[in-house]
């Protein structure tokens, strides 16, 4: 919800200036002369004043969502209920504001994101990403992140991008409008796409990639790593020596080979598969294989097994959505 009027408030050393900034009523001059907070000015009185409703009584301005605008000014949204308040008031008495302010602005700085994403450095030099939004508490989605060339969900949620209506891609987070909190963790803002992104954290199934270039060698794979990728920092079709693993993590030495049809293999190409496992063995890595039939009949029975011998906990499956 974006709120339609604002009251941006200039002190003075001997008075404060309040000036409102209405979608429906316009933007003007409230007073120019508050003595001070409490002096029943009509600024005073807008500070202080509610609307009663059948159930409550709800103040007018959001006293919470106060911004700092620059020294001296800040600015206050109305409450949606709030702008009952400008009903009330003889509009046309009031000068029109003609300064530097406008409700574009305003409403740039008061904006509230619909979800963050949070970092946190680790003492072991890793990162932890955590998520919080409209629609899911907040939680740990990443441990481990390497940050650079990281595969992790919340790296990955960084390059994501949203289709707005007008058909314009735009990122998902925008970098710039970062902050840190007081623990001292990045606080990355999402503005856009928080339902989709609630979505894919909650393995809801109806959300589907659209990969450009496509990363994967079959089908399977890409149903395979729709769902791994949320808790696997895996790299698809990686390449080991000059052998091409179906998914790898490397910094565990693990391949994961999926196998969709392993009795058409020729006799040669079966050769070749043992060959390749030896070379892979010698190199230090585990190869994990699973059958397209494995696959098909419990993903996510496999993929627990994997984070089991892959020693990573399995973060996505603290979800309420069942699979
Ligand atoms: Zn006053
Ligand atoms: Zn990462």
């Amino acid at each position: 919800m974006v709120p339609t009027a604002y009251v941006v408030i200039y002190t003075e050393e001997k008075r404060r200036i309040f000036v409102v900034f209405s979608q429906v009523y316009g933007d003007f001059v409230l007073t120019k002369e508050c003595k001070n907070i409490g002096c029943k000015c009509m600024g005073c009185v807008l500070g202080q004043a509610t609307i009663h409703t059948c159930e409550e009584e709800i103040p007018v301005l959001d006293l919470e969502s106060q911004k700092e605008l620059e020294d001296n000014m800040v600015v206050i949204p109305f409450t949606e209920e709030g702008e009952m308040f400008l009903k009330g008031l003889k509009i046309e008495r009031y000068r029109r504001y003609r300064g530097r302010l406008n409700r574009a602005m305003l409403e740039d700085v008061c904006q509230t994101p619909d979800a963050v994403l949070l970092i946190k450095a680790e003492d072991d030099g890793t990162y932890t990403h955590s998520y919080a939004s409209l629609s899911l508490d907040q939680r740990v989605i990443a441990r481990g992140c390497i940050a650079k060339n990281c595969p992790c969900i919340g790296c990955r949620i960084q390059d994501m991008h949203y289709i707005e209506a007008s058909g314009k891609l735009v990122k998902m987070i925008d970098q710039n409008k970062g902050g840190v909190n007081s623990s001292g963790e990045i606080v990355l803002p999402i503005f856009q796409g928080e339902a989709i992104l609630s979505k894919l954290l909650g393995r809801d199934p109806s959300i589907r990639h659209d990969y450009k270039p496509y990363p994967f060698g079959s089908p399977i794979e890409e149903m395979f790593f729709e769902l791994a990728f949320l808790d696997l920092h895996i790299f698809p079709q990686y390449q080991a020596g000059r052998y091409r693993l179906d998914f790898a993590i490397p910094n565990k030495r693990i391949a994961i080979e999926l196998d969709g049809h392993e009795y058409h293999k020729t006799k040669y190409q079966r050769t070749h598969d043992a060959q390749r496992d030896r070379w892979l063995f010698g190199e230090g890595w585990n190869v994990l294989r699973f059958t397209g039939s494995e696959i098909y009949k419990d993903l996510n029975g496999c993929i627990d097994e994997i984070c089991k011998l892959a020693k990573v906990e399995r973060l996505s499956a603290q979800s309420a959505i069942p699979l």
